[in-house]
């Protein structure tokens, strides 16, 4: 695996130039009032208002658009900027999940934006499934062995049959 210097692990992403249309988009964005600042509204027509790793639609529901998360692509703890180059819309789990996380670092100093964000992406996806695995399968399988122990069922409803698993609400 190629490992640049520390140096070059910061260096910023190229920057992507919006097309006029984009640009357009963008603007009547900022223009129909909320709160999309200028800047990131040219991020987020960019990323297609999706997030950027994983392909969530972010205007997709409330509850999506209240968890619109702007990543540093090469985080700010490797000095990566606030710049729009280094922005990434992303949903907050993979924010959360790619953390510090530096593409730059496995992708070489000459990787362009969209390369860093196929290796972050690759990492998310590794990092999603072993958190599947490491925690939400393990807790399950706890609950699992808690109600076959005789437990009353209160927490799970058959595990192998579809529907809600949790009886959350
Ligand atoms: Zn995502």
């Amino acid at each position: 695996m190629y490992m640049p210097p520390d140096e070059d692990c910061n260096k910023e992403p190229d920057y992507e130039e919006l097309t006029p249309d984009q640009r357009r988009l963008a603007e009547r964005m900022v223009a129909a009032g909320g709160l999309l600042l200028p800047e990131n509204a040219e991020a987020a027509v960019r990323a297609g208002f999706c997030c950027e790793y994983c392909g969530t639609n972010m205007l997709g529901s409330v509850d999506v658009y209240a968890g619109w998360h702007w990543d540093h692509i090469v985080p700010k703890s490797k000095k990566g900027s606030n710049g729009l180059a280094n922005k990434a819309l992303a949903c907050g789990p993979c924010n959360y999940i790619k953390g510090k996380y530096n593409p730059r670092r496995f992708a070489g100093p000459d990787a362009t934006r969209k390369e860093l964000i196929e290796v972050a992406k690759a990492e998310i996806i590794r990092r999603r499934a072993r958190k599947q695995r490491d925690y939400i399968d393990r807790y399950l399988q706890v609950l699992r062995e808690h109600e076959s122990a005789g437990s009353e069922p209160t927490l799970t409803q058959n595990v192998n049959s579809p529907g809600p698993l949790l009886a959350c609400a």
